[in-house]
């Protein structure tokens, strides 16, 4: 019988172990974070598993975080009674990276010279940022699974891993870390009860270090709002959020009707996904009566909103709700709705309270909210007033709402206009403003291809048709004046031969070639005859085609 073998790292991983272990950093402590938070993820699952489980390993053993400091000999060891691994579980879940936001981590560090390492835990690495203050790293684990065997792993970070079996260890796991030299100011209880302060002070499972009670086990969002400080209220987001700074916006709220809902709901300051991080998971946290039933639960709210963060408890959900089923029960979606409707509620009072902080939330978290317009048919008409765009009418860089345009819009005037160019200046050289110029009609300015799908989407608003400029009818105002009143015409005949020597000339490029109305300044404009895609979305779909 082999007593050890030894394994070796996926490459990723020996990657990532390369610059946790050789670069300086300012923020080792994080480290702490990371696997307390580990520990309170295995004492969930641990404590959602016995709801159905019967037949579980030690079912008596207090669901707890141990820390033992010994100064002298410099060590930390971080035990949790939690789920446990078994053998293939560790090979998997430390010896691989799996998760699907970590190679993008990678390639950032790699190219920062400043290593975020604070982002470590956001992108599913968070175990080996332990290798930042360790020389060696010790894991003793055992499954809940009654038929189980214990392992021990060790690895001091540089390509291998050992791993053999342990026969005496009870359900749980303990990490225990050889402290590098320069790192031994970790091996202070103080030190490390005051990190536990500062990261980890919403665990909702008891902390102790040496034996010494140091967290306050709550769950802040069952509590009321005039109980809760705000202080208390951006540690617990930087602790569910694995964030460093403080969020941008808070929502707590509880219903009673149709569904008995508390909801703590944070949007953060940065939005990682227009850094190219790839498709953020959901983080919004299923609870019902504190107990955690799915993290980062997918479905529980639309896809589009997965910027948010938080905590969703209510007490209708059934305990054994799994995954499928998440996705399409009809209370899943009456819930989906509920959370949804009074979010965008919410949005809409922070947009009239606090325009300008709405606007920095908007260059921020917009692209979610056009994504919703497209994608969300149960929402669009109430994502639609918080959409935000430029117009000819709105100062340089300034947006205006689809509803202030409608209080601006001429009697005569039956639809809301927008045209898509990259920026300001290109539009206004183009010749499709010049009919709404001499009318003196609004016109919205969009700039990204997807904003033409986002208002041919709509369709209307308050009733007004969204029209894009380069459209054949456009349904104007009559003009005051017109070119044709003040300026030489063409007769007729040479009209006629000047539009057929043209459809000649362009045959094939255009479908056909007719006298306008709508120039002032410019010979000829291009006009999209299809009454739905306009000339952006031909061209993107032609793109998307290719
Ligand atoms: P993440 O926590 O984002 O999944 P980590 O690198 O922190 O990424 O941990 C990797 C995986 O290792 C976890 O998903 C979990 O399956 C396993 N793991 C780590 N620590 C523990 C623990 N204390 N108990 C049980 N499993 C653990
Ligand atoms: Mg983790």
């Amino acid at each position: 019988v082999k007593s050890s073998e030894t394994m070796e790292f996926q490459a990723e991983v020996k990657q990532l172990l390369d610059i946790v272990i050789n670069s300086l950093y300012t923020d080792r402590e994080i480290f702490l974070r990371e696997l307390i938070s580990n520990a309170a993820d295995a004492l969930e699952k641990f404590r959602y598993l016995r709801l159905t489980e019967k037949d579980v390993r030690d079912s008596e053993l207090p669901l707890e975080i141990k820390i033992e400091v010994d100064e002298k000999e410099k060590t930390i060891t971080i035990t949790d009674t939690g789920i446990g691994m078994s053998k293939e579980e560790i090979v998997e879940n430390l010896g691989t990276i799996a998760h699907s936001g970590s190679r993008a981590f990678l390639r950032h560090l790699a190219e920062t010279d400043k290593k975020d390492v604070n982002l470590i835990g956001q992108f599913g690495v968070g175990f080996y940022s332990a290798f930042m203050v360790a020389g060696r790293v010790r894991v003793l684990t055992r499954s809940y699974s009654p038929g189980r065997q214990g392992y021990v792993w060790v690895s001091d970070g540089t390509g291998n891993y050992s791993l053999s079996v342990r026969e005496d260890l009870s359900r749980g796991t303990s990490i225990l870390l050889e402290l590098k030299e320069e790192a031994g100011e970790f091996a202070s209880p103080d030190k490390i009860k005051n990190i536990i302060k500062k990261y980890s002070g919403f665990v909702p499972f008891p902390i102790t270090v040496n034996g010494e009670k140091v967290n306050t086990v709550q769950a802040i969002w069952s509590l009321n709002k005039n109980e809760i400080k705000e202080e208390e209220y951006n540690e617990f987001y930087k602790y569910i959020a694995n964030a460093f700074e403080e969020p941008m916006y808070r929502l707590h709220f509880s219903a009673d009707a149709p569904l008995s809902i508390n909801a703590l709901l944070f949007v953060p300051e940065n939005n990682f996904e227009r850094y190219g991080f790839g498709k953020m998971e959901p983080g919004v946290n299923l609870y019902c009566r504190k107990v955690l039933i799915q993290q980062q639960a997918e479905g529980l709210l639309p896809e589009w909103l997965r910027f948010l963060k938080g905590v969703l408890d209510s007490e209708e959900i059934p305990l054994n709700i799994s995954r499928e089923t998440m996705q399409d029960s009809a209370l899943m979606a009456k819930l989906r709705r509920v959370v949804t409707g009074r979010f965008l509620k919410f949005l809409a009072e922070q947009a009239k309270n606090d325009s300008d902080k709405y606007v920095k939330f908007w260059d921020t978290f917009g692209m979610f909210l056009k994504e919703g317009a497209t994608s969300d048919f149960q929402h669009r008409k109430d994502i639609a007033p918080l959409l935000r765009f430029e117009s000819s009418k709105s100062e340089p860089g300034k947006y205006t709402s689809l509803g202030e345009y409608v209080t601006r819009m001429k009697d005569e005037q039956k639809n809301i206009y927008f045209i898509n160019g990259p920026n300001r200046e290109i539009i206004e050289a183009g010749p499709y403003l010049e009919a709404f110029r001499i009318r003196d009609v609004e016109v919205i300015y969009t700039h990204e291809p997807i904003d033409d799908f986002v208002l041919s989407n709509l369709a209307e608003f308050e009733g007004k048709k969204l029209v894009s400029a380069d459209q054949s009818e456009l349904d104007l105002p009559e003009a005051k004046e017109t070119v044709q009143d003040n300026e030489e015409k063409l007769d007729s005949l040479s009209l006629a031969n000047l539009t057929t020597w043209l459809q000649q000339t362009l045959e094939g490029k255009v479908n056909e070639v007719r006298e306008s109305h709508r120039l002032v300044d410019s010979p000829a404009v291009l006009i999209n005859l299809d009454n739905y895609m306009t000339g952006t979305m031909q061209r993107v779909m032609q793109m998307v085609n290719n």
